[in-house]
């Protein structure tokens, strides 16, 4: 058994250290060393090149959860992906990090009614994860406000471009603060990633880890 002690120097507290023991992680995989600490000083933007299997999902999710209030009235973080399973099983990971923070998340995405996801959003959520058609979706019945969000996150960003969401992605960038943190994991690094990059993200590093199964 590990004592998470590599976690803790990573600069992670004992409410998230308690809750990655019930996961049973006992070490932070090769992307979760690297970005981690990055977001947590939040002075700098990431792009990750990873691919499932990484720990992607705790490289991003530790730091939002760390770093967001639970007393805002507003969404925070906002996270796209290009598929259903992929929002579905990000909320879950998120979820299962979280520990005792109350903090809500509301998966949102295309093929399950639209009301359950309304009503969610209107209890109010911290997290909102979800695919671009639907998040678009639901901004444009007013039922979504982004523009707020201290964080926003694009996993499989080129899956999400390849997908035709290229211009989804960009309304829906457009509308957050200048001064969020943002990141993107891509497998790939197609010059529409930089793009992207470019027009959204502070300064930003790049961050390239070898193939690591956890
Ligand atoms: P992901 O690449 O984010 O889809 O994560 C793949 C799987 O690895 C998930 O089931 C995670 O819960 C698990 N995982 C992520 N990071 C670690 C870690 N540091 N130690 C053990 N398991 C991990």
């Amino acid at each position: 058994m590990g004592d998470l002690e590599s976690f803790r120097k990573l600069g992670i507290t004992e409410t998230t250290i308690a809750a990655l023991q019930r996961k049973g992680f006992e070490e932070p995989s090769p992307i979760q060393a690297a970005v981690i600490p990055l977001l947590l000083a939040g002075e700098k933007d990431v792009i990750g090149q990873a691919q499932t299997g990484t720990g992607k999902t705790a490289a991003f999710g530790i730091p939002v959860i760390e770093t967001l209030k639970t007393s805002k009235k507003h969404v925070q973080a906002l996270i796209m992906t290009p598929t259903r399973e992929l929002t579905i099983q990000i909320a879950e990971e998120l979820n299962s990090l979280k520990g005792d923070r109350g903090l809500k998340i509301a998966p949102v995405y295309g093929g399950q009614s639209i009301e359950i996801q309304l009503s969610k959003l209107r209890t109010g959520v911290d997290i909102v994860v979800g695919t671009p058609g639907r998040l678009m979706d639901l901004m444009e019945r007013k039922a979504l406000d982004i523009s707020k969000v201290s964080f926003a996150i694009l996993d499989e960003a080129d899956e999400m471009l390849s997908m035709g969401f290229a211009e989804d992605i960009e309304n829906i960038l457009s509308v957050t603060p200048e001064d969020k943190k943002m990141l993107m994991f891509s497998a790939t690094m197609p010059s529409a990633i930089l793009n992207i990059a470019s027009r959204f993200m502070r300064e930003y590093e790049i961050v390239n880890v070898k193939r690591d199964t956890t």
